[in-house]
């Protein structure tokens, strides 16, 4: 039997009208979708009509089956022949271990081919009509992982750029993340945000600031999987979610 293939797909950020059409197409031509569970899965059977479907969730902390385990996987299907579609959250280079997946094909000789996503780094403020960059208000963003404590020097840059800061999976870090950046001088009242499951019926969104964000989210009990943004384009945010903007100046609010 000749040698399958894999296509890498990023799903976007959850609804099923953020994949490709190059992301439709691949599902709707696969033999076997791995998917994660920040993937669009809800309409998979319908997607991918002729694919087994196996949910390889990985979850904060503890995935369902290890790295190894799924690639091992993926590439195993496709010498088998298979039309392998690896279905990940928003983009497979972001955060999303896609370089990893990309080289495991290629050194087991598996063609490999990867469709772009739409990234919760970008579409999960812009919901809530918050722009990563503005005109005279932030010409940069950063996206930085929290999953793992920033070191003093990522910290004392990220202060320094005076920048939009995009931080995902920062929840449970958030506490050191702030205080380090106002160790570094990053203004204590500078506007940030967090969004809660982006897109989805349960999104909610807190508006806070650097110094108030660990009382304000644990007050709200904020959790996983959260977008982070901190910088003053988080005062343009819609109507709603910050009615917030006035009352940014003395304390935080919480929205739908
Ligand atoms: N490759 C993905 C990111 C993977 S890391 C992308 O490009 O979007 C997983 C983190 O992304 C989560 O912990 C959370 O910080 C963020 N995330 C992904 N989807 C999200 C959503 N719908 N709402 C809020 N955060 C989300």
């Amino acid at each position: 039997m000749s040698v399958g293939r894999v296509t890498l797909v990023g799903g976007g950020p959850g609804p099923v009208e953020l994949l490709t059409l190059a992301a439709a197409r691949a599902l709707a031509s696969a033999d076997v979708v791995l998917f994660d569970r920040l993937a669009p899965h809800d309409d998979l059977a319908e997607l991918a009509p002729t694919a087994e479907l196996i949910d390889v969730g990985k979850r904060p902390g503890h995935h369902l089956i290890g790295q190894e385990s799924i690639e091992e996987l993926m590439v195993r299907r496709a010498q088998d022949g298979a039309h392998v579609v690896r279905l990940k959250g928003g983009d497979p280079y972001v955060f999303g271990r896609g370089g990893e997946e990309v080289l495991a094909c290629r050194a087991a000789g598996v063609p490999v081919h990867v469709v772009p996503g739409v990234t919760s780094a970008v579409a999960v403020p812009g919901s809530v009509g918050i722009p990563v960059t503005h005109r005279e208000v932030s010409r940069m963003f950063t996206v930085v992982s929290g999953h793992a404590p920033l070191t003093e020097a990522e910290l004392e840059h990220l202060a320094g750029l005076g920048g939009t800061i995009v931080i995902l999976m920062g929840v449970s870090n958030l506490p050191s993340i702030t205080a380090g950046l106002a160790r570094h001088g990053l203004d204590a009242d500078t506007p940030l945000a967090l969004i809660e499951r982006g897109f989805a019926p349960e999104q909610r969104t807190v508006v806070s600031t650097v110094s108030t964000a660990i009382w304000d989210a644990s007050a709200a009990g904020v959790s996983s999987p959260a977008v982070i943004v901190i910088g003053e384009v988080v005062r343009l945010a819609d109507e709603g979610v910050a009615a917030a903007r006035s009352v940014l100046h003395d304390a935080s609010s919480v929205t739908g």
